[in-house]
């Protein structure tokens, strides 16, 4: 069945901004079903264990953001005392718990047709600067890697959304009960 659950969490940008309805009207626009919705004030711990922590996803941020460093001819030994791509991964997901544990965020449960696929095609890609007009990350930010590298902060995207149905499922899991989820 191509009916799926997707976890969406709308990042404390997005509260801040006053910008909650507005995602949520074009989740609804498209016809996907919120079956579950909280605010969170989620806890260090609880995004340390919500990203992951596997070597390989250390290595692949690590490489963007050294990349970014060279673009802006910083040197990564200097600011972030470290040039191994595994190490400055670790950077950015401590700087992504900082992130995500500045102020509240919302959790929620969209439900549909390929709903994973839908919400990252409407949620677009990682880096605002670069995401289509018509994207959530598209149309309502500007700011870009490079950007957040200067200022030693990851970049600021308003809208996490579940990369896999698989991942959908574990990350459901983490923020909500089975109980929690309605059916209607
Ligand atoms: P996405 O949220 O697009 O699925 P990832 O799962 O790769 O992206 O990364 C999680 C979050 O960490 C991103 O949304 C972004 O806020 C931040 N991030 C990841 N890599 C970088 C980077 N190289 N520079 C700045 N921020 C990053």
């Amino acid at each position: 069945m191509p009916v799926e659950r997707t976890l969406v969490l709308l990042k404390p940008d997005a509260v801040a901004r006053g910008l909650v309805g507005e995602i949520i009207a074009r989740f609804e626009r498209v016809g996907l079903k919120i079956v579950a919705m909280k605010m969170v004030r989620a806890t260090p711990g609880q995004m340390e264990r919500f990203y992951p922590s596997s070597e390989e996803w250390f290595r692949s941020a690590g490489n963007k953001l050294l990349k970014a460093y060279q673009e802006l001819g910083i040197d990564p030994k200097s600011r972030l005392g470290t040039d191994d791509p595994v190490e400055a991964g670790r950077r950015i997901k401590d700087n992504l718990i900082r992130y995500m544990t500045s102020g509240p965020i919302v959790v929620m449960v969209l439900k549909g047709n390929r709903a994973v696929e839908v919400v990252r095609k409407l949620v677009g890609p990682t880096a605002p600067h670069a995401a289509p007009p018509g994207t959530i990350r598209g149309d309502y930010s500007v700011d870009s890697p490079d950007l957040a590298a200067e200022e030693g902060r990851v970049v600021f995207n308003l809208v996490h959304a579940s990369d896999s149905p698989a991942e959908a499922e574990r990350e459901i899991k983490f923020w909500f009960s089975e109980e929690e989820l309605v059916h209607y």
